[in-house]
């Protein structure tokens, strides 16, 4: 359905970016990976994935902090791949602490790489799809773009403000053949998760146990974590013609969490 798809996921050296990247590439479309990590590590996944997939795969580790290198991820992608019809904005930090005192330079980390980097991305990649007559713009939200839990303002703010983003592209193009929707996932145990666990425990003084059961996936009524492969299949949905009538929409995946 995606065969031959070109497709740009940031952030995509881990956990659901990976997952989305890898669902994509098994459907049939070339990928350009990015993100942080250990060179050889990334490398390593890249090859596995090429070869597995029989793909073209390929990487930039752009940082998602800073404008011109997302610039130029974009430009190279478009160049190395043939185009770009697909872009994935997944990249995304986390920080767990009250208001009063959360760091500044973490909330100024977290609406750079969570909402200011999808900007410019999108203002970056949409000239070419445009011109091609054909764009999927996905934007990895959360359930945190519907609803706040306290400790995040950081990352409520931001992922609200993908929310208004990708409204508000959506209708800007919507008569271009390009869609533009946000996935909301729930809980998905990954790094960026697991990471969170021993801060949220201090805030509410509780055990990481306790913060499983009772603040993560108490929110969630599946009282399942969210699998990054799931949210990968439906990235691949959105990007398929049956899709094509889905634009501006907040898709929760979260287990019921946001129907309460
Ligand atoms: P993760 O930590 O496993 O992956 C984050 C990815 O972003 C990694 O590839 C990392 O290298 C990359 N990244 C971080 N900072 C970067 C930077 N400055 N430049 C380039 N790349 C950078 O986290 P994840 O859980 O897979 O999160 C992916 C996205 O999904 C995030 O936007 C997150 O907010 C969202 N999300 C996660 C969950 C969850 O429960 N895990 C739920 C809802 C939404």
């Amino acid at each position: 359905m995606i065969d031959g798809k070109r497709a740009l996921v940031t952030g995509s050296t881990s956990g659901i970016g990976l997952g989305v990247a890898t669902a994509l590439a098994e459907a049939g479309a070339d990928v350009m990976l990015n993100g942080l990590g250990d060179a050889a590590e990334i490398e390593a996944a890249r090859a596995h994935l090429a070869e597995r997939t029989g793909r073209t795969v390929l990487f930039n580790g752009a940082d998602m902090t800073d404008p011109e290198q997302i610039a130029a991820m974009v430009a190279d992608a478009q160049d190395r791949l043939g185009g770009l019809d697909i872009l994935v904005n997944n990249a995304g930090i986390q920080h767990v602490a009250p208001v009063e005192e959360f760091p500044v330079a973490k909330w100024d980390a977290i609406i750079a790489i969570n909402l200011s980097a999808a900007f410019h991305c999108i203002r970056t990649a949409l000239p070419v799809m445009k011109q091609a007559g054909f764009g999927r713009i996905v934007n990895i939200a959360s359930a945190h773009a519907l609803v706040a839990s306290p400790y995040k303002s950081a990352y409520v703010a931001a992922k609200h403000g993908l929310a208004g983003l990708t409204k508000t592209v959506a209708l800007e193009v919507a008569e271009d053949n390009i869609t533009v929707n946000a996935i909301c996932p729930g809980y998905v145990l990954t790094p960026l998760v697991e990471g969170q666990i021993p801060d949220t425990a201090k805030a509410r003084n509780m055990t990481e146990e306790q913060v499983k059961r009772d603040v993560l996936l108490a929110a969630q009524p599946s009282k399942e974590f969210v699998k990054t492969d799931q949210i990968g299949a439906l990235a691949v949905f959105l990007a398929t013609p049956a899709a094509s009538a889905i634009t501006g929409a907040m898709l929760p995946m979260d287990g019921g969490w946001t129907a309460k």
